[in-house]
C-alpha cells in the first residue's frame, strides 16, 4: 500500500497495482496498512488460547448447564462454554498464561502446558479439557494504544486499530462496530473522505 497525492495505490503479491482514492486498513493483528501510520509491533500478553466445539448433544450427557465461565483468576486460567450454530454445536474455550514463554519462539503454551497447567482443576474442567482440540495454538496479543488510526486517506478498524485480547470476547464485535460507524461518517460526509475518517 502507498499513499500518493490524491489518493492509495494497493499492490498484490502478482504485482497488479489497484488505485483508489482510500483505503481502510482491515487487514487484521498484523496489518500492512498499520505499518504506513505507526511503527508499533503487536505485544504478546503470554497467554495462549485453544479452541473447540463439540454436538450439543454430547453435553447432556456430561453436565447440565449450558454457559459457564470459569474465571481462576489467581492461576490465570479460564475456560468459557456456549452454544453456537443455532445451539447445534458447543463451543469451548480455554485460555491459560504461560510459565514458559520464550520470545522468538513458539515452543511456549503448548498442549503439553495446557494440561500441566490445568492439573487438579475441577472434574468439569478437566471434562471440557479432554474436548479441546490441541492441532491450533492461539497465542493473544494486543497493542499499545496510538495517537490516531488515520492518515490523510488511510484508515484503519478493527484489529488493525485495536486488537484486544481475550477478554468479553469483543475483538469482532467492535470490528462490527467500527464498519458501521464508518460507513455512517462516509454517507454523511460523502467525498470528503479525510473528513469522514477525522
Ligand atoms: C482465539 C480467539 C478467540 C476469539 N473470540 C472472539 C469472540 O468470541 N468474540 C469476538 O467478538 N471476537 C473474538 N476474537 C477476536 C476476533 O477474532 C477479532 O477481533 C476479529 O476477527 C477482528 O476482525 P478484523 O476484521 O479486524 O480482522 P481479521 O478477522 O483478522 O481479518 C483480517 C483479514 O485481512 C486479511 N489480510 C491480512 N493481510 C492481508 C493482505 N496483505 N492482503 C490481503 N488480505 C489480508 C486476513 O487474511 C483476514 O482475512 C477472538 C480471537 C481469537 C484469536
Amino acid at each position: 500500500m502507498e499513499e500518493t497525492a490524491d489518493g492509495v495505490i494497493a499492490t498484490n503479491s502478482r504485482n497488479e497495482h489497484f488505485f483508489g482514492k482510500a483505503a481502510i486498513g482491515a487487514d487484521g493483528l498484523r496489518s500492512n496498512v498499520r505499518k504506513l501510520i505507526s511503527h508499533d509491533q503487536p505485544v504478546c500478553s503470554k497467554y495462549v488460547a485453544y479452541r473447540g466445539t463439540i454436538p450439543i448433544t454430547e453435553i447432556s450427557r456430561i453436565q447440565s448447564w449450558m454457559t459457564s465461565l470459569c474465571g481462576l483468576a489467581r492461576t490465570c486460567l479460564h475456560v468459557v462454554q456456549y452454544p453456537v450454530r443455532r445451539g447445534e454445536l458447543y463451543n469451548q474455550v480455554v485460555v491459560f498464561e504461560t510459565y514458559e514463554y520464550k520470545e522468538d519462539s513458539d515452543d511456549w503454551g503448548t498442549p503439553e502446558e495446557m494440561e500441566r497447567r490445568f492439573q487438579g482443576c475441577h472434574p468439569l474442567v478437566q471434562q471440557a479439557l479432554s474436548f479441546i482440540q490441541r492441532q491450533i495454538r492461539w497465542p493473544m496479543y494486543d497493542r499499545r494504544p496510538i495517537d490516531n488510526w488515520t492518515k490523510g486517506n488511510l484508515t484503519l478498524l478493527g484489529d488493525a486499530a485495536h486488537p484486544m485480547l481475550q477478554y468479553i470476547a469483543q475483538g469482532g464485535c467492535q470490528a462490527l462496530e467500527d464498519s458501521s460507524y464508518l460507513t455512517a461518517m462516509l454517507k454523511k460526509y460523502g467525498e470528503k473522505l479525510r473528513k469522514s475518517f477525522s
